[in-house]
């Protein structure tokens, strides 16, 4: 298996997290190079060249950058991409943070955010999904959306003296943190799903694929890779209008 492809989204929507066989190589520089046997897959699997994948710097921030007909390639600071424009590839990198894809069946129009556990802190999935309904004149009710590989409560946890524990004073997050023992277990997507169910979202239009990168061995981990000491490697996930 190459790739993980949701089942949510229309035939004409391609949205995919990449296993472990196509990582992304991370430089301090941010100058992240997607390899050519990755750039050669994307290209015999989806006909995807390397001219149509956007891609940013990604900082943790709350921001979500519209892709119009001028967009080139961005060297800029976003956590999350959205365009209406077709065959426009969205791309972002991750490793234990959540890849989340949003689609408008109505108003034909996709995001892909990026949402580690500042970035669901600040709400970047529902600020992107506002901003579908400003931009675009979409509604929750229409939208469908897809979690990718990530950290997930079985193994994400954080202890007093880490920065996470901020969260611990913000009652909004009380349900989904877990304490055992020393360590406080963070359920990142339970709080996502919720947040999109307030804002509207159907219950049947979230598909979550369930799967925990630090548990399974085909993804990539950024804390697997720190206690194993490896080159750090991103994960990618793909959006696009075919
Ligand atoms: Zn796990």
């Amino acid at each position: 298996m190459q790739y993980l492809r949701f089942k949510i989204f229309p035939s004409n929507i391609l949205a995919l997290s990449l296993t472990k066989n196509h990582g992304l190589r991370v430089f301090a520089s941010h100058r992240n190079i997607i390899s050519e046997k990755t750039q050669q897959f994307l290209k015999t699997e989806f006909e995807i060249e390397h001219k149509q994948l956007f891609y940013c710097r990604q900082t943790h921030s709350d921001k979500t950058k519209i892709l119009t007909s001028q967009s080139k390639y961005l060297n800029q600071n976003y956590d999350g991409l959205m365009t209406a424009k077709v065959k426009t590839a969205l791309l972002i990198k991750h490793a234990d943070c959540v890849p989340i894809f949003l689609y408008d069946q109505k108003q034909k129009v996709i995001a892909l955010v990026h949402s580690g556990w500042k970035g669901t802190k600040l709400k970047i999935g529902l600020k992107t999904l506002k901003s579908m309904e400003t931009n675009f004149g979409s509604q929750a009710k229409d939208i469908l959306i897809a979690i990718g590989p990530c950290a997930r409560q079985c193994c994400y946890f954080f202890n007093q003296n880490q920065e996470h524990a901020q969260l611990l004073k913000n009652p909004e997050w009380f349900e989904f943190i877990q304490q055992k023992d020393k360590f406080y277990f963070l359920d990142l997507v339970g709080f996502i799903k919720q947040m999109f169910f307030t804002a509207g979202v159907l219950k049947n239009h979230i598909e979550d694929c369930g799967i925990c990168t630090i548990c399974a061995s085909s993804y990539h981990s950024y804390r697997k890779q720190k206690k194993e000491k490896q080159e750090r490697i991103n994960g990618i996930s793909l959006m696009m209008i075919k």
